[in-house]
Formats: structure tokens, sequence, C-alpha cells
């Protein structure tokens, strides 16, 4: 019988930030996934961004999340020899008076200054785009590549015997002094399994409410934008000349596969926008990891506290993982309080 501390469930984002968390604990751990191509993770463009939504906010503890986010990834980037982390301003479209002065009423506020830019620069959009009303400019934002950090980290993990290519059997899973699961011992589990969570027995009952999203991956030649632009869809450059359009927001879908709708409705709005013409080269969809009240799910079932969970990253995995990945490590390993916003207690 194989002993470790901890199993994770799920390697997307959230299950390789914590399992990173624990390796620099020095903790034995073994990873279940069975490497689900269209998890949000591999579908996300992992904007981090500051301030957000129609009324310039910005986003829930960002100070805190943003600079931990940032140190994290380089120092990932680091570990596994690769470039993720991409800071990159966002042009944010205003297309009228009344979105201009919103804009610059929260420039001038003192918490906003250092995101805020009252003016522009659009670069190489200027010449490509169709010109709107006017721009803001949001700062301290940035892309990661949260695909590439999950694919790597689990190479990672396979070339050390810690990751199992395996989807978890509840079945299987047997309560003794330790938990047994396929001979292994484990002390604890700790569920990460993004929208499927929902196929948990002893996790559904927390309020999950899955958000579809449909992505398309173009190539736009020659076009070279450095930045992303928010001109109703996102357009997120990636490598050699294609970039991230996206994405839909669907809470009523009938399953997590991309739809003609869909593709229909980003290639309008990308025509709408660009002057340039592009090539569609994938169409994908998935399902965020979305809860009701758009905090994170952290801590362990009442009744069974050898099972934890860390999910509910929603919309915003990239910027809030790193940081709750770290409390959740705090509490399962030294016994940290948890804080009373991201605690599943609280349902
Ligand atoms: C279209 C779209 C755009 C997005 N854009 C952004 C963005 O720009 N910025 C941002 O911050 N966030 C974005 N997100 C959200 C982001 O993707 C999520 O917050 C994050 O990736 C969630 O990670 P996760 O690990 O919780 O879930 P997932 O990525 O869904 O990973 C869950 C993993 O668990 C595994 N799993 C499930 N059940 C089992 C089981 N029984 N046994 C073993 N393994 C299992 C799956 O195979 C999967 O690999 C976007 C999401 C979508 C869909």
């Amino acid at each position: 019988m194989e002993e470790v501390d901890f199993i994770i469930v799920g390697q997307g984002l959230a299950g390789t930030l914590l399992a990173h968390q624990l390796l620099k604990n020095d903790k034995r751990i073994l990873v279940f996934d069975p490497g689900k191509e269209n998890a949000a993770t591999h579908v996300a463009a992992g904007i981090i961004n500051p301030v957000t939504g129609r009324r310039y906010v910005k986003s829930w503890r960002i100070d805190e999340l943003l600079p931990f986010a940032k140190k994290t990834y380089l120092e990932l980037e680091q570990l596994l020899d690769i470039s993720i982390y991409h800071p990159r301003q966002i042009i944010r479209t205003l297309f009228n008076a009344r979105e201009e002065n919103d804009w610059l009423l929260r420039t001038a506020e003192p918490g906003y200054i250092p995101y805020l830019s009252d003016s522009s620069e659009l670069g190489e959009y200027e010449a490509s785009t169709e010109p709107a009303y006017n721009y803001g400019e949001i700062r301290h934002s940035a892309q990661v590549n949260i695909s590439k950090l999950s694919t790597s980290f689990g190479e990672m993990l396979s070339q050390k015997g810690m990751l199992k290519r395996d989807a978890f059997d509840f079945n299987e899973l047997v309560f003794e002094d330790k938990l047994l699961y396929k001979g292994y011992h484990a002390k604890m589990i700790v569920f990460c399994e993004g929208s499927q969570a929902v196929n948990n027995p002893f996790f559904n009952y927390l309020p999950f409410r899955g958000a579809k999203g449909e992505v398309l991956i173009v190539k736009i030649q020659n076009a070279e934008f450095e930045k992303i632009l928010k001109h109703r869809i996102f357009i997120v450059p990636l490598e050699n000349d294609t970039y991230w359009i996206g994405s839909t927001y669907d809470w009523n879908y009938e399953n997590e596969l991309p739809t003609q709708k869909g593709a229909e409705y980003l290639t309008e709005r990308l025509s709408e926008v660009l002057k340039l013409p592009f090539e569609i080269i994938r169409h994908v969809a998935a399902i965020r990891p979305t809860v009701k009240d758009r905090r994170p799910f952290l801590g362990v079932h009442p009744d069974f506290p050898r099972l934890g969970i860390f999910n509910g990253l929603g919309t915003k995995g990239a910027s809030l993982g790193p940081y709750w990945a770290k409390h959740m490590t705090e509490f399962l390993l030294n016994n940290a309080p948890l804080d009373d916003e991201v605690n599943i207690l609280r349902f």
C-alpha cells in the first residue's frame, strides 16, 4: 500500500495551483485527472483584469490578489521553464458620452488611480479597427497562459509519478483510519473538479451554477496587436498571428459543445470592429465553474472532514487561483482559519 498525504482530484488551474503549494511544503501528493481537453482551464484566455463590468468596478480583493498572482506565475515560469505570464494593457471601448463620463470619474478615484488611465494608446488597433467614441486603458492587467501551465505542470507531475490519467471513481473510495483509494492510503482528498463537481456526491449540495463560454481562435495576418481590446468581445493576442476571441455567457445550456449560434455571435462581433480579414482556426467551448455568490469554495465537508474542496474560481481563476490556493494550503497544513467569505460552511 502506498502512502500519500493528499490525493488531488482534478488538475485544471485549481488543482495545479494547490498541488504546487503542497509540493512547496514537501507534501506527498497524488493527482487524478483524465486530461479533459475542454476543461475551462484549456479554453480560457487567462486575462487578469483588475477593473471590470459596466460600472468599471475593481475586482473583489484585487489589490491583494494581483501581486500574489504575479509572484506565483513567475515562480512557476522558473520551475517549469516556460513563459506564461504576459503583462498586457487592456483597451476598453467607451461607446458613448455617458460611458466616457463614468470612466473619467473613476480614473480620479484614489483606489483606481493605479489601474485606470484617462488616455489610451491604441497602438496597432488604431489602423485596423473601426474607430469608436473613445477608449480607456486598464493598467496592471495581464494574460496568463493557464492551459500551458496546467499541461506543463501535469508533465512534471507525471515524470515524478504523481499523476494518474484517470477519472476519480467514487465507488472505489473506502473510509478506514486513513482514506483508501485503489491501493493508496491518503490522509485527505481535495476535490478540484471545476464545473464537474456537480457529479461529486459529497459536494454537489453546494450552489454550483456553471456558465458556458464559447471562443474562437482566429488568425489575423500581420495585425501585430499587443494589447488586449475589449470591444463588446475580447481580442487577446496569442502566438504566431493568432488571437483569442471571446466569449459568450450561457447559463441555460444543453451540453458543453460549441454551437453555431455561438460561432455566429462571435464572428459578427469581431467583424463589427475589425477591418482586417480573419480566418477561424478553432471554435471551442467550456463550462466555467461559476457559483451563486461569486466567491470561491474552500474548506472541508461538514460530515467528512478528510474530504476537502478547492473550486468556484468562476470567471476569474487566473487572478483568484494563486492567492486562494495558498490560503487553502495554510488551512490544510497549519489549521489557519479560512476566510468566511470563501469557506463552504457559509452554505
Ligand atoms: C470561455 C472561457 C473564458 C474564460 N476566460 C477567463 C479569463 O480570461 N480569465 C480568467 O481568470 N478566467 C477565465 N475563465 C475561467 C477559468 O477558466 C476558470 O476560472 C479556471 O480555469 C477554473 O479552473 P478549475 O481547475 O477550477 O476547473 P477546470 O479547468 O474545469 O478543471 C477541472 C479539472 O478537473 C478534472 N476532473 C473533473 N472531474 C474529475 C474526476 N472525477 N476525476 C479526475 N479529474 C476530474 C477535469 O478533467 C479538469 O481537468 C474562462 C473560462 C471560460 C470557459
